[in-house]
């Protein structure tokens, strides 16, 4: 598994790409921003994009993903939960600093018994609200790897006081899906540093209070 993390944009996204070795298809999550050097490492490793995954509708996680697909032709995949959200790309630009990308189409959304490939490579959807409506992660149960998007961080969790945040729906996310994969499981957050599932259970603030109850 070719596995090659980007950080893009002024807010410094974790774009994953993630590509098949033998088949050289790829998929690639959270195209925020700096398609251009996202293409750079596609043709470095001679991986053709299959599919676009996005982990929620935020710009710094989606910008780029028209630009992607324009070049690609791979479908852009959300949850459908996250297109109210995706409507106001606009606003969002305005919050941040950023330059507006203009509308972005999604292709299929993806929940949670969804899968997404990319050649051999085979990837679950859970769907995790909590951050946003339609925050999902992408986990490899082969290789044990988590794409967690914005709703697990090294040592922190999503921030939920922005439209469509839940603390409610991210700790029930995080209890009953995330913290459901096994210990040894790799973790490449939406920001910051990779982790795993063991040691944010053993040492996340956030995840040492009693957990969410049905
Ligand atoms: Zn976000």
């Amino acid at each position: 598994m070719i596995h090659q993390i980007l950080p893009v944009g002024p807010l410094q996204c974790n774009c994953s790409i993630i590509g098949d070795e033998a088949t050289r298809e790829a998929m690639v999550i959270d195209p925020g921003d700096d398609i251009d050097d996202v293409l750079a490492i596609l043709r470095k490793h001679n991986l053709e994009v299959k599919q676009i995954v996005v982990t929620h509708a935020h710009i710094d996680h989606v910008g780029g993903a028209m630009k992607l697909r324009a070049t690609t032709g791979a479908p852009i995949l959300l949850n459908q939960n996250d297109l109210a959200l995706l409507k106001m790309l606009d606003v969002q630009a305005a919050w941040v600093g950023m330059a507006a990308p203009g509308q972005v189409e999604i292709d299929r959304s993806v929940g949670s018994s969804d899968t997404v490939r990319a050649g051999s490579l085979s990837a679950n959807v859970l769907h995790t609200p909590g951050h946003t409506e339609g925050s999902i992660c992408v986990y490899f149960p082969q290789e044990k790897k988590l794409i967690a998007g914005d709703t697990l961080f090294a040592g922190s969790i999503g921030r939920t006081d922005l439209p469509g945040g839940s603390m409610e729906k991210i700790m029930r996310s995080l209890h009953q899906s995330v913290l459901a994969l096994p210990d040894e499981t790799e973790v490449t957050p939406g920001h910051g540093p990779a982790t795993t599932i063991g040691e944010e259970r053993q040492t996340n603030p956030f995840l040492q209070v009693t957990p969410y109850r049905r």
